[in-house]
């Protein structure tokens, strides 16, 4: 059950409300967002919501069945919609484009890039500065002087900026460079990071765990959610199974199910989901039939030069001709 208290309730009225609670055996959890103060209810009896509901103090009452609760569309009559600023959205009808190198590699680079998207009209760049690698001597990225260096590029063309954030004390530093956090396959069930960045005020895209399922993905988020931000976003970016023909296996049956469940917005992220550039148009675009709301794509000027993942990395022209497919595939969905 999700009790959205009025703004004003004061305690004496919240002290009420969970007794009221109590008495019927339900655990109430405080849980205070951006947006409103709500107590999270969690218990097994049955209850008649109304004899909570007339209480004073309450704007709205919701009974959730699903066991996440605050990610669950089951209470939220609108979907999610993520506000970057300078009129980016994600979530809001328009199919959201974040595209970019794996690492950011140099300044050049970046300089690159952001010609690439500003003259595609992508407003979204990603790049990773702290990476996630395999092998402790692959290249891990330019850290904290990399991203000053990325946002300094960035915001002189209005671009927003994703990036990877991996532990819980890099948050606070890379908190006014970055737009997006991101939380990567291996992190997707950090729990403690997860907690720390329900506490900040800035969206979050949290990807699938590599053998996580969907279930695990929404804990995941209710995490971020219960620990007060509301700025949420899930990416299906493959999943490990048996199959060694490709890095990854892109789940699309994900992709309407998380849509069913949750008023989040969910990206589709091919090129790790499938691992090999020829086939990541194709699975962009199946991914927007599927129902996503937006992509997050690997792109480079040069992907064979590229200093991580440029087996499944477009290259520019690639990549327009895919901007300009997704816009048709697109439309064609809204139309249906
Ligand atoms: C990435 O986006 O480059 C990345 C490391 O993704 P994932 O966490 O999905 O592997
Ligand atoms: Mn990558």
């Amino acid at each position: 059950m999700i009790i959205q208290l009025k703004s004003d309730a004061n305690s004496q009225q919240i002290e009420a409300i969970n007794q009221a609670l109590a008495d019927r055996s339900y655990k109430a959890n405080p849980v205070s967002t951006q947006h409103r103060n709500y107590l999270v209810a969690i218990g097994k009896s049955e209850i008649d919501i109304r004899s909570i509901g007339v209480l004073e103090g309450i704007a709205d009452i919701h009974r959730v069945s699903d066991q996440y609760k605050l990610v669950s569309k089951k209470w939220k009559l609108k979907d999610t919609v993520i506000d970057l600023g300078d009129g980016v959205n994600i979530g809001s009808g328009d199919f959201a484009v974040m595209a970019g190198p794996c690492s950011i590699e140099g300044e050049e680079q970046v300089e690159s890039t952001v010609e690439h998207l500003a003259s595609n009209g992508v407003r979204i760049m990603r790049g990773g500065v702290y990476k996630p690698r395999s092998s402790p001597y692959s290249f891990r990225g330019l850290g904290q002087e990399g991203l000053k260096m990325f946002h300094r590029l960035c915001s002189a063309k209005s671009i927003k900026i994703i990036t990877e954030v991996m532990q819980v004390s890099q948050i606070k530093e890379m908190f006014d460079f970055v737009d997006i956090f991101q939380v990567g396959a291996r992190n997707s069930q950090n729990f403690n990071l997860l907690d720390a960045l329900g506490e900040v005020d800035k969206p979050v895209l949290l990807k699938r765990g590599i053998s996580g399922t969907v279930d695990e993905l929404l804990f995941a988020a209710e995490y971020i959610f219960s620990n007060g931000n509301e700025k949420i976003m899930l990416c299906e970016r493959g999943i490990r199974s048996y199959e060694k023909a490709y890095r990854n296996t892109l789940d699309l049956n994900a992709i309407p199910i998380l849509k069913e469940r949750t008023h989040l917005p969910v990206i589709v992220d091919p090129s790790h989901g499938i691992g090999l550039r020829k086939y990541v148009e194709p699975m962009a675009l199946a991914g927007i039939m599927a129902g996503a709301d937006g992509i997050i794509v690997e792109v480079h000027e040069q992907p064979e030069k590229a200093f991580s993942d440029g087996q499944q990395t477009l290259n520019y022209k690639e990549a327009e001709i895919l901007y300009r497919k997704m816009k048709d595939c697109f439309r064609l969905r809204e139309s249906w």
